[in-house]
């Protein structure tokens, strides 16, 4: 294992900051590729039309001891105002090949530049079933395992077959199964991690026009089904495509309410006897059981219940109108007042119930 590579992950002295990229700072801004459109410039910034480009810029980045930023669709990035004094690559590899076909399911593999969403369509156009809930989540589907990503009860980790990674720290390309993948909610090996870069994933998805069988209540209300139950799988996708534009959670340039990262904070997961003594005190609240005595509250709600509700403005920033976990850039805004705004609001839950929100996204040289 060359050094350097391993040197550079754990090195904690500050980066040669001069950009070797000649393009100007203004066309180097990362607000341009976030669907927050916030954030300052990159360093450098690089954009891999192909999986050997991307590896090769990881690869060169690396060795020259320069920080990366891996960035695709850049829906889940919050970018510091400074910006992001390293190498940004941009990935832009696209393909979707069919490795392996039986009678009843078919593994594809996606290049992790493709767009999620176009995955999806194809998937139910084609009659594959699995990932039909997960219509209209924005980004790439590499970064898909980074978050393990999830809605409507359905996450990727129920599909992915393997990841296909190129390891920073052992300078090769490598497959890892989904046991490697360290799938949890809302997690996984590779998030906060920037040890791989993701260049494609397989998904098994079964042969049949119906979908994985509904799991989410308010999709099966919508759908006018049981929970269990199963749906034509262009049914299933534009019902959850119905109900996410309702929330603001389809992009939509238009739409403020969409220049988001979907949900900041993730759904705090609590001790059992912790959440019980919370309700004693403060009177019932909705929740999942979880497993190994563990409880899921809905972040959206102690928000709403610590006097945050839908629109609550900071400074050209503000909760969407529609969706009280998305904090959105109203057009005029920065990352420090969408930060200052995060504050506020998980300070405030913090204070009204004792519960600790975290964010969701990756956030880039800036922090709450
Ligand atoms: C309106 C809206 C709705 C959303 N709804 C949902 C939802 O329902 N469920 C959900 O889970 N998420 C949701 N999200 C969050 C986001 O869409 C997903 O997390 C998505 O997978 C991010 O993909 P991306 O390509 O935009 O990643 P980026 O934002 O570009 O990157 C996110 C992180 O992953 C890393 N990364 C990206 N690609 C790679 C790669 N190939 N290799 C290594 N690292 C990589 C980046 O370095 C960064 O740390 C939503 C976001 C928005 C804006």
């Amino acid at each position: 294992m060359p050094d350097a590579f391993a040197d550079h992950l754990t090195d904690t002295t500050p980066p040669d900051t001069t950009p070797a990229d000649t393009t100007p700072a203004t066309d180097r801004v990362l607000a341009a590729y976030t669907t927050l459109r916030l954030g300052g410039p990159a360093g450098t910034l690089t954009t891999a039309a192909d999986t050997a480009e991307a590896v090769e810029a990881v690869r060169r980045a690396t060795v020259e001891g320069r920080p990366v930023l891996v960035l695709a669709g850049g829906s889940n990035v919050v970018v510091g105002d400074a910006g992001f004094a390293g190498e940004v690559i941009l990935l832009r590899n696209r393909g979707v090949e069919v490795i392996s076909e039986g009678a009843g399911e078919v593994v594809v593999r996606v290049a992790s530049g493709e767009p999620w969403d176009d995955l999806v369509a194809y998937a139910v156009s084609s009659g594959w079933s699995g990932v039909e809930c997960l219509s209209g989540i924005p980004g790439s589907a590499g970064a898909t395992p980074i978050q393990n990503v999830g809605a409507y009860g359905s996450e990727v980790a129920h599909t992915i077959a393997a990841v296909h990674a190129y390891d920073r720290i052992e300078d090769r390309q490598l497959g890892m199964a989904p046991e490697q993948c360290g799938f949890g909610y809302r997690s996984s090996v590779f998030k906060h991690n920037d040890r791989y870069l993701v260049t494609a994933v397989d998904f098994r998805l079964t042969r049949q026009d119906l979908s994985s069988p509904i799991r989410y209540a308010e999709l099966a209300r919508q759908l006018g089904v049981e929970a269990g139950d199963r749906v034509p799988l262009e049914q299933a996708r534009q019902t959850v495509l119905k109900l996410r534009a309702g929330k603001g959670m389809v992009l939509d340039p238009e739409d403020r309410d969409t220049w988001s990262v979907g949900s900041f904070f993730t759904n705090p997961v609590v001790p059992a006897g912790f959440f019980a003594e919370l309700t004693a005190e403060r009177g019932e609240m909705p929740h999942w059981p979880g497993a190994d005595g563990t409880v899921k509250i809905p972040a959206a709600w102690l928000i709403e219940h610590a006097g945050f509700p839908k629109g609550f403005a900071g400074v050209g920033v503000s909760i969407s109108t529609k969706h009280t976990l998305a904090l959105t850039n109203r057009g005029a805004g920065d990352t420090a007042a969408l930060l200052d705004l995060a504050r506020t609001i998980r300070d405030g839950v913090r204070d009204r119930f004792g519960v600790e929100l975290h964010p969701e996204p990756v956030l880039v040289n800036c922090q709450i």
